[in-house]
């Protein structure tokens, strides 16, 4: 069992504690955050250390601000606003593509980790939100000629706005399955240079928490997250359960880690993939109480779940109940 935080541990560690001591045998850090000193520490006190890696987010190293091209193109031709605190990237931007991936290949060289999460696998769009957005993007000249070239079709019109609404009109399903196969081709790129620089090392994937018919299917339709489609490049997938921010109860965690046990060839015996650890939420947003986050803690231990981790161990050890609350369900006393 996977008994995981998420972010930086140094707020935990302020509080005079150790790792071990809480039971937990997994950190999970944004891969800036990866220095020796964090990673020989999380080891010694008994961790896997695994890296966050921002993969479509546009703002990350300040990418599309510096690379306009990148920007995500709307279908009114202009570049997208932000989805409240998220801006995606162009997905088929080679530029973008090649500093992503040159910049995994340099976290893999240096840092001695244990596997690799991606984060922000998805079209540019919000869903962490109380209030998702959904955007339909991206227009600009190399998504219409990868989109062409993918479907075979010629898309009509000679304006952004002409071109966008033709594909909306005429060729809507092809558009959604060519998104999936972009967000499956980061996958699968970032899944090899992972296994060629460290063979060893995990590939996860930070996700949303909703189910295939969930809002229409759009997280398939908008976001372009096939789950199906990302099972051969993900060991373990890593549903992001907030369950205060969404809305939902704390049962709705149990709830969906049981639903994706079932819909999903998840494995539980060792050695075995694909896995499920989910990600809960601890923090106070809205308020979270002890007891509730024990429970959803607990939760994500529920169906053919092997692991668990929590936004954010910071929240944990800014709450002497909370750390109560994860000693508890991680040492089982
Ligand atoms: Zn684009």
């Amino acid at each position: 069992m996977i008994h995981g935080t998420y972010a930086h541990p140094q707020e935990f560690w302020n509080t005079g504690a150790r790792l071990d001591e809480y039971g937990v045998n997994a950190v999970f850090v944004h891969s800036g955050g990866l220095d020796p000193t964090t990673i020989n520490r999380a080891r010694s006190e008994g961790c896997l250390i695994f890296a966050e890696f921002a993969t479509l987010n546009g703002e990350y190293g300040d990418y599309v601000y510096q690379h306009p091209e990148a920007h995500p193109i709307g279908a009114d031709g202009n570049p997208v606003p932000k989805a409240t605190w998220f801006l995606g990237a162009c997905p088929t931007d080679p530029g973008f593509r090649a500093y992503r991936m040159q910049a995994l290949r340099d976290l893999l060289a240096v840092a001695d980790i244990d596997g690799v999460w991606m984060d922000y696998l998805h079209w540019h769009a919000q869903f962490e939100d109380p209030y998702p957005l959904f955007v339909k993007t991206c227009f600009n000249d190399c998504c219409l000629r990868s989109f062409e070239q993918w479907s075979g079709l010629k898309v009509e019109g000679q304006t952004v706005p002409e071109k966008s609404q033709w594909i909306f009109m005429h060729a809507a399903r092809p558009w959604e399955d060519w998104r999936v196969s972009v967000i499956v081709d980061w996958a699968r790129e970032i899944r090899q240079i992972v296994k060629e620089l460290r063979p060893q090392a995990l590939v996860g994937n930070y996700q949303v928490a909703w189910k295939d018919e969930d809002l229409g299917g759009v997280r398939r339709r908008c976001m372009g997250l096939d789950f199906n489609g990302l099972l051969p490049y993900v060991d373990v997938f890593s549903p992001m359960i907030y369950h205060g921010r969404s809305g939902k109860t704390p049962e709705y965690v149990k709830e969906y880690v049981e639903y994706f046990s079932e819909h999903y060839p998840i494995q539980t015996e060792p050695g075995k993939y694909p896995r499920l650890w989910p990600i809960v939420q601890a923090h106070d947003e809205p308020r979270i109480s002890p007891e509730e986050f024990g429970r959803v803690l607990e939760y994500g231990l529920a169906g053919k779940s092997t692991g668990v981790m929590m936004f954010t161990l910071g929240s944990v050890a800014a709450d002497s109940g909370k750390m109560a609350a994860m000693k508890r369900v991680y040492l089982g006393k």
